[in-house]
């Protein structure tokens, strides 16, 4: 932590913008600078666990598998979590990175305090009861107000998660959808463009016992048909796109129905290794069933061949100024592309639909949005701005991304 106010010091008197980083897991150039970069490989660590008070504190660039592994020794876990957990602590948080949950939300919205180095080179700490207007908008800062050193987050005990996978079709999925969300701790499903076809997933809390999907199968599904096979049919829909619908259609009958129990990280992530491009937004929850249809229809009546699932997931509202469910119980609709395909016809349609539900895009993934409509998209957006120039007068931690998002 003095290393960091000293290089944001030094900074200063150099004249140098500065940008901390993560593990580049963001799809924008929020992380870009052309100034000072400060990488987090030496700020890595638990630095304490508080079981009275259910919390433990790491140092911010602690990437989220070092944190759930060293958790669950301790006999304790997040509440929730995303897809993956490559990503740092703080880049994690900073953007606003979320699973999927009925109650629990977002990584940012688990943590109960937070430490950084302001523009000054000064170390701020806040939680609900120190500096509460510095802790409502740091938990989702983009990086703008500081370079966080440390996360408190709130941890429970650990627990079993049960996952139930099975393909559904998409017209019953969207009929369901207030009972599949209300019925379920954590529901998710991709639907497979070009099909009515999705696979689910529900995961809900288990008194056991641990039934881990067998190594041989996690092999064979996880790592031979979701990402060794995916891989090579994507390739071949990158050099013959006619060829997608099918695979579409084969693929999305071919997803195995299984259940397993296991701890809560090992079910709510899994690796991903096809290299993608995302867009993701967040509509009101109460709009997701309409946006999914007219995203459909747009497919449908479009040359556009898509090869990867859209993800959907939900999040409960929340307070943090820029969090994409503040204030609103949201669904998260994420499109992607495969590397090296182009992508922009079909990211420009999507995100005309989401924009007409009044989405919010996620921070780390592609947009086009900028400072006005968020503005007008997020109630408490002048609350972030004003703690931002108050912390950072000069614009210290400012880059292009910023500038564009948050204005100035
Ligand atoms: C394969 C893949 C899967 C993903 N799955 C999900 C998912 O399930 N859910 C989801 O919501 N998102 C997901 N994402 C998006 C990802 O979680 C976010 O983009 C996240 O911000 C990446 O974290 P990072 O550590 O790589 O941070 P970076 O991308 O390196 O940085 C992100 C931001 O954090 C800031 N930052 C980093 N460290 C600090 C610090 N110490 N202090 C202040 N600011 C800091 C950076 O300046 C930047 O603004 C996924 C991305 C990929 C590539």
């Amino acid at each position: 932590m003095e290393e960091v106010s000293a290089a944001v010091r030094r900074a200063a008197e150099d004249g140098l913008r500065v940008k901390a980083v993560g593990t580049g897991h963001s799809f924008t150039s929020i992380a870009a600078t052309d100034g000072l970069l400060i990488r987090p490989d030496l700020l890595t660590g638990i630095r304490s666990v508080d079981r009275a008070a259910g919390t433990v504190t790491v140092e911010a660039g602690t990437p989220l598998k070092r944190l759930n592994e060293a958790l669950a020794r301790e006999g304790l876990s997040l509440t929730n979590m995303g897809d993956i957990m490559e990503q740092t602590v703080s880049g994690a948080t900073g953007t606003g990175t979320h699973g999927t949950g009925r109650e629990s939300g977002s990584l940012a919205a688990q943590i109960r305090a937070l430490e950084m180095v302001t523009a000054d080179g000064s170390v701020l700490t806040c939680s609900p009861t120190e500096n509460p207007d510095v802790f409502a908008a740091a938990r989702i800062g983009l990086g703008a107000l500081g370079v966080v050193t440390a996360v408190t987050f709130a941890v429970e005990p650990v627990f079993l998660l049960s996952a139930r996978e099975e393909g559904m079709r998409l017209d019953r999925v969207l009929a369901e959808f207030d009972q599949l969300w209300a019925e379920n701790e954590h529901f998710e499903f991709y639907w497979f463009p070009h099909t009515g076809n999705t696979n689910t997933k529900r995961n809900n809390r288990s008194a056991g016992p641990r039934r881990p999907v067998h190594w041989a199968r996690t092999w064979y599904e996880d790592e031979f048909l979701s990402n060794g096979l995916f891989r090579a049919v994507n390739h071949l829909g990158r050099a013959v796109p006619a060829t997608i619908p099918t695979i579409a259609r084969v693929a999305s009958r071919g997803m195995p129905t299984r259940t397993y129990t296991d701890l809560p990280y090992r079910v709510f992530t899994s690796p991903r290794r096809v290299r993608f491009m995302e867009m993701e937004y967040a509509v009101p929850r109460a709009a997701l069933p309409d946006t999914l249809r007219e995203l459909k229809a747009m497919v449908d009546r479009s040359p556009l061949r898509v090869s990867f699932p859209v993800e959907v997931r939900t999040c409960p509202a929340d307070d943090i100024p820029l969090s994409t469910a503040s204030g609103r119980d949201s669904a998260y609709v994420a499109v992607h592309m495969f590397r090296g395909t182009p992508y922009q016809a079909y990211f420009t349609a999507a995100e005309r639909i989401f924009t007409a539900h009044e989405g919010r895009p996620h921070w780390g993934k592609m947009h086009t949005r900028d400072a006005e409509y968020f503005a007008a998209s997020y109630p408490r957006f002048g609350e972030f701005t004003a703690l931002r120039d108050r912390l950072d007068p000069d614009g210290r931690f400012q880059n292009d991304y910023l500038r564009r998002v948050l204005g100035r």
